[in-house]
């Protein structure tokens, strides 16, 4: 079915910004067929008309690195004394929850938040999963809640020998399962997904280094997400990848803050893609990236939120005053920022997911999110991402098409229905904190 989206301020990011006001855009299958000023012509009976009068028509956001699992965190308190280290984070929150969620938790927990992003007009989220209580066919299950919620993008499980040597084969084989039969049918982007260096055996990535050559994919991993990652590998994280043939264009590391400078060379030279998440690096009190000298080093940067929240908006106003604050210059980042987020996560997601994504323009995928602002100062090609970033980046999106499917409209849910799944969650989550465990960790022994 066709769909007009009429009569609103359409803006078009990236490379080359295009903005029509008003303006109209055509939806034909899962393209976008048309985009024009709107001179207020009739349009055809048989297309579904949207009037988008009074808001911004805006391409679907793009989220390069999350984690749907943490969902039933929310409110939920550590095990033990409080966390004072980053490692202690691991230990008391995330890793007893991740081994405590089963299945029905892990499709739960990705249906409302994949609702939660839909509804601040993301349409894209590459996840990074961890269920070491109910490690196979979780994938399948966050696949289905794509599915359910109706947005693009990808998940892996995060293979770690954190819980011994037999739960890390078990996450090896989730990924492949999943590689080989899912991901496909779900049109979600492969990878292997890997936890952080300092707890992955030799053995273990090599064996995931076989599989990645076997199947031709790259690996979703955390790097030097703090001084942790080297301590505990007993060498340079990014040194042991290359080793093992995984520092390449297919790959997306992350956060990489405890990185040297050559370290940075190589990471650039290699094509990879760096995606950072300031908000929880601020949160864990681990530092910031080096954003300076990844920049200057030519590295392919991203931005993820690293489950922490859900509005891209909110985490880019974040890198900003972190960015500009490290470089003690307020005019820093502003660029290096837009370019990230409307150039670069799209063009990374759409080249794993073979999609054009992040603009509206004929050929392009029909992502795009209609959030009702009507702009109090001058919007133009050269400052829209002020509006984006203080306007209607932070308002809920109004409509939302995801690949030529209207899956919101005027703020309701098409084709998905999220009623009672919080009450479901709710006793879900309960039960999931209580099976919780400090017991049973590897940390120092693994690598
Ligand atoms: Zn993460």
């Amino acid at each position: 079915m066709a769909i007009w989206i009429r009569n609103g301020l359409v803006i078009s990011p990236g490379k080359k910004p295009q903005i029509f006001s008003p303006g109209r855009v055509l939806v034909e299958g899962d393209k976008i067929a048309r985009v024009e000023a709107d001179n207020g012509e009739m349009l055809s009976d048989s297309a579904e008309i949207i009037d988008a009068s009074g808001c911004v028509v805006f391409p679907g956001q793009v989220l390069l690195h999350t984690h749907f699992y943490g969902y039933p965190a929310r409110g939920m308190p550590p095990l033990g004394a409080l966390p004072r280290t980053f490692l202690d984070v691991l230990r008391r929150v995330w890793w007893p929850l991740d081994r405590a969620l089963t299945l029905q938790a892990v499709r739960l927990s990705a249906q409302l938040y994949l609702w939660e992003l839909l509804r601040t007009g993301i349409t894209c989220a590459f996840d990074h999963h961890a269920s070491y209580g109910a490690t196979h066919g979780s994938l399948n299950e966050i696949a289905s809640a794509f599915n359910d919620v109706g947005l693009r993008g990808s998940t892996c499980f995060e293979i770690s020998d954190r819980c011994g040597v037999k739960t890390a084969q078990s996450a090896i084989d989730e990924n492949r399962h999943f590689i080989r039969e899912t991901a496909q049918r779900f049109d979600l982007a492969p990878f292997i997904g890997l936890h952080a260096s300092f707890t992955l055996s030799d053995r273990t990535l090599s064996r995931v280094a076989n599989f990645a050559e076997e199947l031709d994919v790259g690996v979703h991993v955390h790097l030097c997400e703090e001084k942790t990652d080297r301590q505990l590998s007993g060498k340079s994280p990014v040194r042991r990848y290359r080793r093992f043939g995984l520092l390449n264009e297919k790959s997306i590391f992350v956060h990489g803050i405890d990185l040297r400078a050559a370290e940075i060379e190589m990471l650039a030279e290699s094509g990879a893609t760096l995606a950072i998440n300031p908000r929880s690096n601020l949160n864990n009190a681990v530092g910031l990236p080096n954003i300076k000298a990844l920049e200057a080093a030519g590295v392919r940067l991203a931005l993820g939120n690293d489950g922490f929240g859900a509005s891209l908006a909110a985490e880019a106003q974040t890198a900003l005053g972190a960015f500009s604050t490290s470089a003690r210059d307020p005019s820093f980042g502003w660029e290096l920022l837009s370019r990230i987020l409307f150039v670069n996560n799209p063009d990374i997601a759409g080249r794993h997911l073979k999609k054009t994504l992040g603009i509206i323009a004929p050929g392009a995928a029909a992502d795009i999110a209609v959030f009702p602002y009507h702009p109090p100062s001058l919007l133009n090609k050269s400052n829209y991402f002020g509006h984006y970033l203080f306007g209607f980046g932070n308002v809920p999106a109004r409509d939302v098409i995801v690949n030529g499917q209207i899956r919101l409209r005027d703020g309701a849910p098409v084709g998905f229905h999220p009623g009672s799944l919080t009450e479901e969650a709710r006793q879900v989550f309960q039960k999931v904190w209580q099976q919780r465990s400090l017991r049973g960790f590897h940390v120092r022994r693994s690598v």
